[in-house]
């Protein structure tokens, strides 16, 4: 497979083309940002740590019938993914109130979410990722029903097999991000999978363990996205 020239470079990742059409290389950078990429820091080992994370989650995932995007680690920050249309939705699965549906809806933080509940937002940056209603994808063309129904029964599934995933690693999964797109018709599950898109909070002590300690400038980042991989068993070195 070979790297071509960069497609499209994000806050966190840099896309590249390879002489396949149908495959690209992502590049997962140290770079961490936070509030639509106002604060930006580079943290030693990050790329490599949320590229490793990523593709135990989606082999994860793959297995249990959720299909995702991720075809092969390439090094230690690279990996080949399929190509895909992205759907410019947000995909958000809350199991316990935190972060924005606090300050939205004026609930305490911690406060268990019984169903979960489920969110989309606008993937965009200018606008601060609005959230939306199916409506306004419908009426905007973002998304179709039946693309909406299916990456809402997507993410519910997903949050089945990485709930419990992190319980038996003595964590919460708080809440976390997906996005989808399509390929041929088929849609997956791309973008990644890493401490940098959800909340993780330890079992007992509800110690954070995810990006929240980089907005709430809490320090020990890394540290905390090391033990995360440490406890699920995601080989790092
Ligand atoms: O900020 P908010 O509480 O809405 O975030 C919900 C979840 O989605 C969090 O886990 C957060 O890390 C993730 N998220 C993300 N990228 C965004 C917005 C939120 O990964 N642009």
């Amino acid at each position: 497979m070979e790297k071509q020239s960069q497609l499209y470079a994000g806050k966190a990742k840099t896309i590249f083309l390879t002489d396949d059409p149908d495959r690209l290389i992502v590049e997962f950078r140290n770079d961490t940002s936070a509030g639509d990429g106002a604060k930006i820091e580079q943290f030693d080992r990050k790329g490599m740590i949320n590229n490793k994370f990523t593709a135990f989650i989606m082999e994860k995932l793959d297995a249990a019938g959720i299909p995702t995007h991720h075809e092969a680690l390439l090094s230690d920050t690279e990996a080949l993914v399929r190509r895909l249309e992205m759907i410019p939705l947000e995909c958000v699965v809350r199991n316990i109130a935190s972060g924005s549906i606090c300050r939205r809806l004026g609930v305490e933080d911690g406060l268990e979410l019984n169903p979960p509940t489920f969110e989309f937002f606008l993937k965009n940056d200018p606008l601060h990722d609005p959230m939306v209603n199916e409506y306004h994808a419908l009426t905007f063309g973002w998304a179709t029903q039946a693309e909406m129904d299916e990456m809402k029964a997507r993410t519910f599934a997903a949050n089945e097999v990485l709930s419990k995933l992190f319980a038996d690693a003595g964590m919460i999964l708080v809440d976390f991000k997906l996005e989808f797109g399509k390929h041929n018709g088929k849609l997956y599950l791309g973008d990644e999978f890493s401490p940098d898109g959800c909340r993780l909070w330890d079992a007992e002590t509800r110690k954070i363990l995810d990006k929240d300690r980089f907005r709430k400038d809490l320090g020990g980042v890394i540290e905390a996205y090391e033990e995360v991989a440490h406890r699920l068993g995601v080989r790092l070195d």
